[in-house]
């Protein structure tokens, strides 16, 4: 089984940050899971997203679609572990996947969060340019 090698991700950036699901919803029609959130967030998860960053030591968490089929993304069933973690299992090769709930918010590709990303990106730019300035 690959639940063996399946190993948590940690996301140290969003650790302080600890959100928990309270509903998930898989979208068959439209291939993706809906997760609501503790504090009223709602994110959309494309399957074939969420297949490429599992973070087991076969897959390595890294996105990379290129590597994988749309078959691969078809979902067998989805716990939650109990401890933290979303769990769903792939209805291709009998393979599983383990989410952290913090690694899975991070993979969260609603609008807002996007937003909050470009945001992140503009707000560092705008400290080192702050810093050119200083010196003045
Ligand atoms: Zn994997
Ligand atoms: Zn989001």
């Amino acid at each position: 089984m690959g639940e063996d090698n399946a190993v948590l991700a940690v996301d140290t950036e969003r650790q302080e940050e600890n959100f928990y699901p309270v509903e998930v919803t898989q979208l068959k029609e439209f291939e993706f899971l809906r997760i609501v959130w503790d504090d009223g967030h709602l994110g959309d998860y494309p399957l074939a997203h969420l297949r490429s960053y599992c973070t087991c030591s076969t897959c390595g968490g890294r996105g990379d679609y290129s590597r994988f089929e749309r078959k691969d993304s078809y979902v067998q069933n989805i716990y939650d572990t109990g401890n933290g973690a979303l769990r769903v299992d792939w209805d291709n090769g009998n393979h599983t996947s383990i989410y952290s709930f913090t690694f899975l918010r991070s993979l969260c590709r609603c609008w807002m969060c996007e937003a909050e990303r470009m945001l992140a990106d503009s707000i560092e730019r705008v400290e080192v340019s702050n810093q050119k300035f200083a010196g003045r």
